[in-house]
């Protein structure tokens, strides 16, 4: 609008004003059609655009951070520091008689949105798997529940096995468990962070890897401890890693992920 006033004051003043307006009018016309037909043009090809069904959005890409054995006087604030830089949620499966210690760290991660998991209260496997009754583990599960929700007035719904179901469970405990309310979650990707000699660059090497292997659709689900330093090194560098393959971070629940072959019932 500016430019055809500068136009046209531009040929209308001085001499020989009328030819030179009636010429600066041809050009105003002419350039006012030309549009006119190119946005006709553009019209009839966005038409054509029409009926083309955009791809359906890929499903988001879900990891989840799971931490075990906490908590830890030194390592557990360390670690809920690192998540709330990176406003990363994380499930804390922590065990019983660290909980009677630190009921203040459970609270704290509580009050910072992690989920909570029931590790047990002894974390004793001779106590939890010794004999043929799941009355070990149910009860040490029972007493860590309690304790739990003496602290933040929640019952947890998932629990870990200390040192996983393979090997630990018998026939009548994995019977037992889907009957008991309890979700059992294990884990698809083991950072290593409790195998003797582990470093933080192993803990890097052994999640990169293992989420490189995984089947489509199966997502990261982490072993990790808040027990270990080179843990607590390691875990900006995952948590890195995986925003770099496209992931985004949620807590398991007792619904969320769906089931899972061996890793979650
Ligand atoms: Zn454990």
């Amino acid at each position: 609008m500016k430019d055809i006033q500068v136009v046209k004051m531009k040929f209308t003043s001085g001499r020989g004003g009328t030819k030179q307006f009636v010429l600066a009018t041809l050009i105003v016309v002419g350039l006012w059609s030309m549009g006119a037909y190119t946005s006709a043009a553009g019209t009839a090809l966005k038409d054509r655009r029409i009926p083309l069904v955009p791809p359906p959005p890929a499903p988001p890409k879900i990891a989840y951070l799971t931490i075990d054995d906490g908590p830890e006087a030194t390592y557990t604030p360390q670690v809920l520091e690192v998540l709330r830089r990176y406003k990363v949620r994380a499930t804390f499966f922590v065990v019983g008689y660290r909980v009677q210690t630190h009921p203040e760290i459970l609270l704290n991660t509580y009050y910072d949105g992690h989920q909570i998991g029931n590790h047990t209260f002894s974390h004793r496997y001779a106590e939890l798997y010794g004999g043929p009754s799941p009355d070990g583990y149910l009860g040490s599960l029972k007493q860590n529940e309690d304790l739990i929700n003496s602290i933040i007035g929640i019952r947890p719904k998932i629990t870990r096995p200390p040192g996983g179901a393979a090997g630990n469970f018998n026939a009548t405990l994995y019977q037992v468990m889907p009957t008991t309310g309890y979700r059992t979650t294990l884990w698809t990707v083991n950072s290593g962070d409790t195998e003797p000699g582990a470093t933080t660059q192993t803990m890097i090497g052994n999640v990169q890897a293992q989420v490189a292997a995984l089947p489509p659709g199966t997502p990261p689900i982490i072993l990790m401890h808040d027990t270990h330093a080179d843990t607590v090194v390691a875990l900006p560098v995952i948590i890195d890693f995986l925003k770099s393959q496209g992931y985004r971070f949620d807590v398991i629940t007792k619904n969320q992920p769906p089931n899972l072959a061996n890793a979650l019932f």
